[in-house]
């Protein structure tokens, strides 16, 4: 597999690559996730929980992400709620022979107590959603009684005990028209813990959610957001990354940076917005075969219009469009607080 800096040069040069050398994959272990929360959307607007798809058994996971190693040192693992795959402790038990060089763990967090010493061990990054810190409000996002919340909390501060230095936290927040002024207390909150605090707007499909763009509460939280990160505070995203989701400003997306995985091994072609598929990585493990099939069926890469302001496919295009910021971030995280 090439290196980091082959596969920057080789994304940055190549106007339609004809090789796939994803920078980072996503594997969605299940759909499936009890909590109901507004913002909970696919490209097509589909609430994740009610997608269906197969699973696949344990064995069958490690197998299929043996495959995806072969083609990319990062893999993060995400759903729905991936505590709700059956399975779950022995694919983090076999997670470790696998040996991903950046290994994440998206979670609501709600079921996470029972595995928390394995999931520490195992991750390099383990990312809980936090939307607000009022209990009330919250509850009633995640729509499964009373409690939720509290819970959740819990298991955020027992996780920060028991973590090693290897397992960062960070707590991740979708920026709604609703809760824009509750996230400069959750960033304070996350800051004073240590954790690191990533913000994305919500889209309605791919685009981002109408009472946001040009809302000058929106602008006002990411400006805060970067002086914060200006300040060496732990703020995911370099600060043009940041400038770009402030302004919500047209990018040019360049999906093949990601690979991105379906619960049964199924690779999105161009990217898991437009919904489609090149074929399966437990069947064909050659990910410039699938491209090339991916592209004999659905096309070549899209021109998009302004959309997808999510964290992977903003963060990859800036990194690719302004490199210095790289250097820049850097610098910040060697001074970070
Ligand atoms: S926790 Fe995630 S998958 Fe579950 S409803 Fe919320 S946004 Fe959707
Ligand atoms: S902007 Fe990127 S992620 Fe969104 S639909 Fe277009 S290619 Fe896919």
């Amino acid at each position: 597999m090439p290196g980091p800096v082959y596969k920057f040069l080789y994304h940055k040069l190549a106007a339609e690559p004809r090789r796939w050398h994803p920078m980072l994959s996503v594997y969605y272990l299940t759909y499936a996730c009890d909590f109901r929360c507004p913002y909970c959307s696919d490209g097509a607007q589909n609430p994740y929980y009610k997608l269906r798809s197969g699973i696949l058994p344990a064995d069958r996971v490690i197998a299929l992400l043996r495959n995806v190693r072969a083609c990319c040192d990062h893999l993060v693992i995400t759903g729905g709620e991936p505590l709700k795959h059956p399975e779950f402790a022995r694919i983090v038990d076999g997670l470790g022979e696998v040996r991903f060089r950046g290994l994440v763990l998206t979670t609501n967090g709600h079921d996470l107590e029972p595995h928390l010493e394995p999931v520490v061990r195992t991750f390099s990054q383990l990312v809980f959603s936090v939307d607000t810190l009022d209990r009330g409000k919250s509850d009633q996002w995640h729509g499964v009684g009373p409690g939720s919340s509290d819970r959740i909390f819990a298991t955020i501060d027992r996780a920060d005990r028991v973590r090693p230095s290897s397992c960062e936290i960070v707590i991740s927040a979708v920026v709604t028209p609703d809760n824009i002024a509750d996230l400069h207390e959750v960033y304070a909150w996350a800051r004073d813990r240590g954790f690191a605090f990533a913000a994305c707007p919500q889209l309605v499909g791919v685009k981002a959610h109408a009472e946001l763009v040009g809302n000058p509460a929106y602008k006002a939280l990411f400006d805060m957001l970067i002086a914060e990160k200006r300040a060496a505070r732990r703020v995911f995203g370099t600060v043009p990354y940041l400038e770009r989701m402030r302004d919500l400003s047209r990018f040019r997306c360049r999906p093949l940076t990601m690979l991105v995985v379906s619960p049964i091994g199924d690779v999105f072609y161009p990217c898991l917005e437009r919904g489609s598929f090149a074929g399966n990585l437990l069947d064909t493990p050659d990910l410039h075969a699938l491209l090339e099939a991916g592209r004999r069926e659905h096309g070549s890469l899209p021109t998009c219009d302004v959309q997808c302001h999510s964290a992977c496919a903003l963060g990859f295009a800036t990194v690719l469009d302004k490199p210095w910021a790289v250097a820049q971030e850097a610098w910040l995280s060697l001074r970070a607080t």
